[in-house]
């Protein structure tokens, strides 16, 4: 049905000048000029769904980035990888001596004291068209973020899934 609504609205194959829905027409603007990314999209939400199926809704209030719900999902769980995570903060820590946001610096010992030691979230940065069973996320994938930072992160993903680092976002803080 959806595959049908996209006929309708394609150029070449148009037959009526028709209305779709919001959504569908927005996955149609950002597919339609760019066969490359829809293809590795196809193919990453065919690999994924093999191994990890959907279970129920689970994905954050009102998340669903362009690639869908799969992915999205994908996104998220590997961000929960608390092995990586840590091992990330770690990392960070060790170089930096804290864990600031990479967007917008909040730093959340500074603001909450002991209680904010160790604190941090996690972004993953690769476009998640790129998400495939067989890769393994690597630490340079993964952003320093506070939650409100990643939660914008989030948003604008859902506006432009290709907008995935703390760059894109610092942008709009400015
Ligand atoms: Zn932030
Ligand atoms: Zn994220």
């Amino acid at each position: 049905m959806i595959l049908g609504d996209y006929l309708r609205i394609d150029p070449e194959h148009a037959v009526m000048s028709a209305r779709i829905g919001e959504t569908a027409e927005r996955v149609w603007e950002s597919f339609a000029g760019d066969r490359e990314r829809l293809q590795l999209t196809a193919e990453s939400i065919r690999a994924n769904a093999a191994v990890a199926p959907m279970r129920g809704s689970d994905l954050e209030d009102g998340i669903e980035f362009d690639e869908g719900r799969i992915l999205t999902r994908i996104h998220l769980d590997r961000e929960r990888n608390a092995t990586l995570v840590a091992t990330k903060k770690r990392l960070v820590m060790t170089q930096t001596g804290r864990l600031e946001c990479e967007a917008c610096g909040f730093d959340f010992v500074k603001v909450y004291g002991d209680l904010g030691e160790g604190f941090a979230e996690c972004h993953h940065t690769a476009p998640v068209a790129t998400l495939n069973p067989g890769t393994n996320t690597r630490l340079t994938d993964l952003c320093i973020l506070c939650s409100n930072c990643h939660r914008m992160m989030h948003r604008l993903m859902c506006r432009n899934s290709t907008f995935t680092t703390p760059a894109h976002l610092r942008r709009y803080i400015k």
